[in-house]
């Protein structure tokens, strides 16, 4: 991925793509002192850029650190970037993290590095696999406690147990894991929050150990509006056979239905397929 022609923006200024490096002993390498947000970009404006980029700031702060670019400066920056990538329609990818200056668990004297980049990438799954609904199953790894892991920062470290549970499910014939968390309930996929509809009704999980996600709260505004009934509660594995639809919720995964969990199996209906033509509807207008 790194090398290609384009532009990265890079604490500051716009380098070229090949160009935007880290030393080897870069802080967030060694102990994922890292943050990172994922953005779409439709028709040339990006969808909720702004909660992003406070986001992105909210999760260094989370991690301790001060992300030394204010959101209307992260804004100008992306767009600078799109503009640089001639990207209308793509994926931005900022991310922060503490830099080389010293070695050790401590860090405190580390400067914080901002890049931004961005690229064309038009589906997180398959187009063919979207139609009929991805195949999941559950991961080994549960999500942390947020008094064991800072649950609510878009923290790189976070990703560890998604990169294994992804790749457990990628070689066991899956598109994606199930990931439940600390107490065994459902809590999302690994890169994505995930919605059970039963009878007609939203039911999704409370996000207390995860990512409250853009798209998440984007879809449940979607979903009263059209006056179903959005339910937050615990919702345990077991459950998932009563579900008619089951979809997951991102800003790279949009909203793809799920054909299966484990033995259960759902299909892609009408309440999956108006959220689809909302949330379309939506990020363009
Ligand atoms: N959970 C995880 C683990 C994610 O990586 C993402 C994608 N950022 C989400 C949920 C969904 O968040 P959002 O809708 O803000 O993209």
């Amino acid at each position: 991925f790194d090398d290609r022609d384009g532009f990265i923006w890079f604490n500051g200024t716009l380098i070229p793509w090949r160009e935007a490096k880290v030393h080897v002993l870069t802080h967030a390498l060694h102990y994922a002192s890292s943050v990172f947000e994922g953005e779409r970009v439709y028709n040339g404006k990006v969808f909720k850029l702004t909660e992003h980029s406070e986001r992105l700031r909210e999760s260094g702060a989370i991690l301790g650190f001060e992300v030394p670019y204010s959101t209307q400066e992260l804004n100008d920056a992306t767009m600078k970037v799109l503009e640089a990538n001639t990207i209308v329609d793509g994926y931005v990818r900022p991310v922060a993290w503490r830099g080389s200056e010293m070695m050790g668990v401590a860090a405190q004297q580390t400067r914080i590095n901002v890049a931004i980049a961005c690229w064309v990438w038009p589906s997180y799954f398959s187009p063919e696999a979207r139609m009929k609904g991805i195949r999941l199953t559950t991961s080994r790894w549960r999500r942390p406690a947020p008094d064991t892991a800072p649950s609510r920062s878009k923290a790189a470290g976070l990703y560890m147990i998604c990169t294994l549970s992804k790749h457990q499910a990628e070689n066991d014939g899956f598109h994606d894991a199930l990931m439940l968390d600390y107490r065994g309930r459902i809590a999302e996929a690994t890169g994505a929050n995930i919605f059970l509809v039963m009878k007609g009704a939203l039911h999704t999980p409370v996000p207390d150990c995860f990512l409250d996600g853009i798209t998440r709260r984007t879809v449940i505004d979607l979903a009263r509006r059209r006056g179903l009934e959005v339910i937050e509660r615990p919702i345990m594995p077991s459950e998932l056979a009563n579900a008619d639809e089951v979809f997951l919720t991102g800003t790279a995964a949009e909203i793809t239905p799920v054909g299966s969990i484990d033995q259960y199996t759902f299909t892609p209906g009408d309440v999956t397929k108006a959220l689809i033509a909302d949330y379309d509807a939506e990020v363009r207008a």
